[in-house]
């Protein structure tokens, strides 16, 4: 009786097991899909650990924090335009950071990896993770602030 119930136990954890989806089920649903090998040999370390790992640069360890010539904010991995200068403010966060992002270039999750819900964005082409967004922006505008990793990021001088 006994090994029966340990057989049948053994085979619910199999079929559980095997009935897991692989995690990357959920960026196949980007335009552009590359294998996370592909993406390493393309970006740098940080760049990977960023945009593919959703992690977070070190605070003021951006170039891009304090830029704000005129120009166009492009996803690092895969060039899609996400940021404009017009909308870029000085937070003080020590990250780059925004009031709007370039609407239906860039899409949202919510995650929970702090212990807290937040808003989590990525570029809507590769699934590459940006940052996230919170309710404290400039009032006067949007009152978003988009945080955003700047090592996520290529800027395009305007011409
Ligand atoms: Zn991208």
């Amino acid at each position: 009786m006994n090994k029966l119930f340990i057989a049948f136990a053994l085979l619910l954890f199999n079929c559980n097991s095997s009935a897991q989806k692989p995690k990357s089920a959920a960026s196949s649903n980007f335009k552009i899909n590359k294998t996370e090998a592909q993406w390493q040999a393309q970006l740098s370390d940080m760049e990977f650990i960023v945009l593919r790992q959703a992690g977070t640069e070190r605070a003021f360890s951006s170039p891009l924090n304090k830029n704000y010539a005129e120009g166009v904010y492009v996803c690092k991995a895969c060039e899609t335009p996400l940021f404009k200068s017009e909308h870029k403010y000085d937070s003080g966060s020590g990250w780059p950071s925004f009031d709007r992002e370039i609407k239906g270039n860039v899409a949202f999750s919510t995650d929970k990896d702090l212990g807290y819900t937040r808003t989590e964005e990525h570029c809507a082409t590769c699934g590459g993770h940006l940052g996230h967004v919170f309710n404290d922006g400039p009032k006067k505008t949007t009152g978003k602030r988009h945080c955003i990793n700047g090592v996520a990021l290529t800027f395009i001088p305007k011409e």
